[in-house]
């Protein structure tokens, strides 16, 4: 991935499954996916924009600061 700072990192427990990560992903294959209800990361794919992060409406999506 670009960004080798942040991982992206998906919390279970608060998503509601609504699919507007996938959608608001700008990268081209998309870096992540809803399928049936579980979100996929694409780590290959993402640099770590934060779009997804931003629009997510309960916060379900955060970056992991890696050292
Ligand atoms: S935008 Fe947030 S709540 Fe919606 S599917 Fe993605 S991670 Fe889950
Ligand atoms: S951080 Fe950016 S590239 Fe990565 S999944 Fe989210 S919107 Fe896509």
């Amino acid at each position: 991935m670009a960004n080798q700072d942040n991982k992206l990192v998906w919390n279970e427990e608060v998503c509601a499954g609504c699919g507007t990560c996938e959608r608001s992903c700008p990268h081209e294959p998309r870096a992540i996916a809803v399928n049936e209800g579980r979100v996929v990361i694409d780590y290959d794919l993402c640099d770590a924009c934060g779009v997804c992060v931003k629009e997510c409406p309960v916060k379900a999506l955060s970056f992991e600061v890696l050292a």
